[in-house]
């Protein structure tokens, strides 16, 4: 984290990108997950939608069912037989018609239908549409499960049996029967049997098989209905779970058989589901329903997942525009820091001691930071200029100062030693100066001293160094150069001291302000810079001796 603490750049590109991103993920989290939920609630609508017709479909079977059979069981053709004993020919034949009657009602799926006394002694019958002939009516039905429990419901109360294969079509139906009453006692059941192949029908017909698939299991874990299957009509029912069954659809058979309802996701086949299921209510009627089944309804998951991709695409689509946001973010960053860069960097340099100058042609404040620094760079330099000439410079006569000049005379002896190069030194002092001093003024003498310094500099080469070496006195290196030009270099000041007029020098002896000079050549008058002075100063005594306005040499 320290880079966002130590680099601009790193901070205008983290906030960019969060000012640019946030919105962009809130916006997006949000679109997604309510797009999810929508999509996950439609789904969910569509499970229970579907559970509701399907479940609706065979509810309505049983109680269809069992008011069919409660109203024809209340034909007095049933109840007169035991009354009208005279007639019980034409009783017997109008209880075949209403036999016939529930028959038509399921076509194909009714197998048969009977009337039967409290002996087990059957009284009519058909099977299909054949009507039984006496011959062919059992007399010990009251063995039968189905007959003992019908037996035991009260009036108006049907009783509907679990799966059995029935003994004339050798098929799974289930049988429904309802006790006859007459004068308030019962004397006889009414009784038919659905094949069970009616609500694997009833199933296929209620699924699109496009969309999804059902099964109806029994308490026992059975199919009883698989839209997925063909079930045998008179085979044993396939068991649901079985060792190729996934836990998680185990899971689901296993909730189904304990007569719970839900949603749930499976996996078969390698494949997702969602799976709603429910028990079919049989708590709607009078009488008994022995079978305690569950139905369910399964849509695979990719289906949701296709409509899921369309979400994911959007999230890719996110990733690309943070990704883009970011460079966006990085090159805008980048190109705001980017002089203010140039200026830290201008300004360690300036720091190092160089004096750089920016070039930022802008007019925002950067810009005009830049000026400041460019201002600022141009007050150092010359800051540095006059600290130099403090340092070097004599303040008078802006002649180099003694201790440059003894700085100078060394390094240039050193050099001329070195390389083998002429090298020569003149001191000079200003003739009689005590007494120009004394009539006109220290004053009137100091401007004599510039204008001596002045004189120097313009009878000299620019890479000769003039100095003002003590009170009055002066020095020029003269570098490259043999005693020979020394000498006729301090002849040309000597003449131009002398020609220029001082103000009040005409009391001066001789009338006129004039300098002696001694001149002396390294390496043949001395061994060192120290020596070289020596023998100057000694040329220059030696000047002052003979008369003054003049020049004196030392040549070895
Ligand atoms: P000489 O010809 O022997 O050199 O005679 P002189 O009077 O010049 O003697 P000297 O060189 O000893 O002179 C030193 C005098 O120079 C003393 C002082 O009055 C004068 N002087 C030295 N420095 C300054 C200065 O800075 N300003 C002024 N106005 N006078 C100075
Ligand atoms: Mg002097
Ligand atoms: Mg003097």
């Amino acid at each position: 984290m320290s880079i966002f603490k130590k680099s601009l750049r790193a901070k205008f590109t983290l906030i960019l990108f969060l000012y640019g991103a946030l919105p962009l993920t809130a916006a997006s989290v949000f679109f997604y997950y309510t797009a999810k939920d929508a999509l996950f609630e439609n789904v969910f609508r569509e499970l229970r939608w579907n559970a509701d017709g399907i479940a609706s479909v065979l509810e309505s079977h049983f109680i269809e069912t069992s008011r069919n059979l409660v109203i024809a069981s209340k034909n007095t053709a049933f109840a007169m037989y035991f009354t009208d004993h005279g007639n019980s020919a034409y009783w017997r034949n109008e209880q075949k018609k209403t036999l016939k009657y529930l028959r038509s009602i399921y076509p194909d799926m009714l197998d048969e239908a009977c009337f039967i006394d409290s002996t087990g002694q059957e009284i009519s019958r058909i099977i299909y549409d054949k009507v039984a002939n006496d011959d062919e009516l059992s007399s010990d039905e009251h063995r039968r499960t189905f007959f003992k429990n019908s037996f035991d419901m009260g009036e108006a109360e049907v009783y509907q049996g679990r799966p059995e294969i029935s003994e004339d079509s050798g098929r799974w139906v289930i049988p429904n029967a309802t006790p006859i009453y007459v004068n308030g006692g019962k004397v006889a059941i009414l009784h038919f049997e659905i094949t069970m192949t009616y609500f694997q029908l009833l199933l296929k017909r209620a699924i699109n098989p496009d969309r999804g698939y059902g099964f109806i299991l029994n308490n026992e874990g059975e199919f009883m209905a698989n839209t997925l299957m063909d079930l045998s009509e008179s085979g044993p029912f396939p068991r649901a779970v079985t060792q190729e069954t996934a836990p998680s659809l185990s899971r689901v058979y296993k909730k189904m058989t304990d007569g719970e309802s839900g949603i749930e996701q499976f996996s078969s086949g390698g494949k997702e589901f969602y799976v709603i299921f429910r028990p079919i209510s049989t708590s709607y009627m009078k009488g008994r329903n022995a079978n305690r089944w569950s139905m369910a309804y399964a849509i695979p998951a990719d289906r949701v997942y296709l409509e899921l991709n369309i979400i994911r695409y959007n999230v890719i689509a996110l990733a690309v525009t943070f990704i883009a946001v970011i460079l966006a973010a990085y090159a805008v960053g980048n190109h705001i820091t980017k002089p203010i860069r140039a200026l830290a960097g201008a300004t360690n340099r300036l720091a190092a001691g160089e004096t750089p100058e920016i070039d930022i042609k802008r007019e925002d404040e950067i810009g005009q930071l830049s000026s400041s620094f460019n201002m600022m760079v141009g007050a150092v330099k010359k800051r540095d200029a006059a600290l130099e000439a403090l340092a070097t410079k004599d303040g008078l006569t802006g002649l180099y100062n003694y201790r440059h000049f003894m700085e100078t005379l060394d390094k240039e002896v050193k050099k001329s030693a070195r390389f083998g190069r002429p090298l020569s030194l003149l001191i000079i002092d200003i003739d009689h100066f005590k007494d120009y001093n004394d009539t006109n003024g220290h004053i009137q003498g100091n401007e004599a001293l510039k204008k001596i310094a002045d004189i120097f500099g313009g009878s000299v080469r620019d890479v000769d160094i003039a100095a003002r070496y003590g009170g009055e006195e002066f020095a020029v290196i003269l570098p490259e150069t043999l005693l020979e030009g020394a000498v006729k270099a301090a002849e040309r000041i000597r003449e131009n001291v002398e020609r220029a007029s001082f103000p009040g020098e005409e009391s001066q002896p001789g009338g006129s302000l004039t300098v002696s000079i001694g001149a002396a050549a390294f390496p043949e008058a001395a061994t060192d810079a120290a020596n070289l002075i020596e023998a100057a100063d000694m040329a220059l005594y030696k000047a002052k001796s003979l008369g003054r306005n003049r020049i004196c040499s030392v040549y070895g």
